[in-house]
């Protein structure tokens, strides 16, 4: 966590779970999104195989941060991720898609990846909630193990642009309030 010569805190976040629950589709999203501007779209990032993104967003009272969204660029599928990707993460939404329950099982062990010395902010993300008809993992679970966890679980869409703000905002408060 640092300030950019801008004079907002800067923090990188990342997004951890299995292949295709729609990591980088939220990224794009979220990038994408309002108040976004210049520099928003995905940039080559400095380590090889890892994108970046990054978006600017209020920080109440009255500041401003600039989150630096890092993608793991399909690593997750080989098991390859770095160490050198969790260290300096100052938050982590841990994501898993609510029509796949594998990926909702493997949640526990992304968590255990990420949570080093110094634990980053976590926000559990059930993704393709607009997928209704062929969800398989319930509200009530997912709760129950946010819970377990000790932190916060939204539901999101990409494809609805649903609760995408929501859930990077939430994260972004986490963060503020470990500093
Ligand atoms: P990643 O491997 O975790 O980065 O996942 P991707 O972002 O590449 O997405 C994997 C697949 O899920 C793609 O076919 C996406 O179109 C699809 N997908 C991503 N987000 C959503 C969503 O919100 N709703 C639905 N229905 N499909 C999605």
């Amino acid at each position: 966590i640092d300030l950019n010569p801008e004079g907002y805190f800067q923090f990188r976040i990342i997004v951890l779970g299995d292949a295709a629950v729609g990591k980088s589709s939220l990224l794009r999203c979220f990038a994408e999104g309002p108040g976004a501007g210049p520099g928003a779209a995905a940039t080559p990032g400095p380590t090889v195989g890892v994108e970046f993104y990054s978006r600017t967003i209020p920080m109440p009272p009255s500041g401003k941060a600039k989150l630096q969204l890092w993608d793991t660029a399909g690593q997750e599928r080989f098991r390859s991720i770095t160490r050198s990707f969790y260290r300096s993460a100052a938050g982590v939404l841990l994501m898993f898609d609510l029509t796949n329950r594998a990926s909702f099982e493997h949640i526990p062990e992304w968590y255990r990846e990420a949570a080093g010395e110094r634990p980053p902010a976590f926000v559990l993300v059930g993704h393709k909630c607009d997928l209704v008809a062929e969800r398989t993992v319930s509200a009530e679970e997912a709760r129950h193990l946010a819970a377990t966890l000790g932190v916060a679980f939204v539901e999101t869409s990409a494809h609805s642009n649903l609760n995408v703000e929501l859930a990077f905002q939430t994260l972004a408060g986490g963060i503020q309030q470990a500093l």
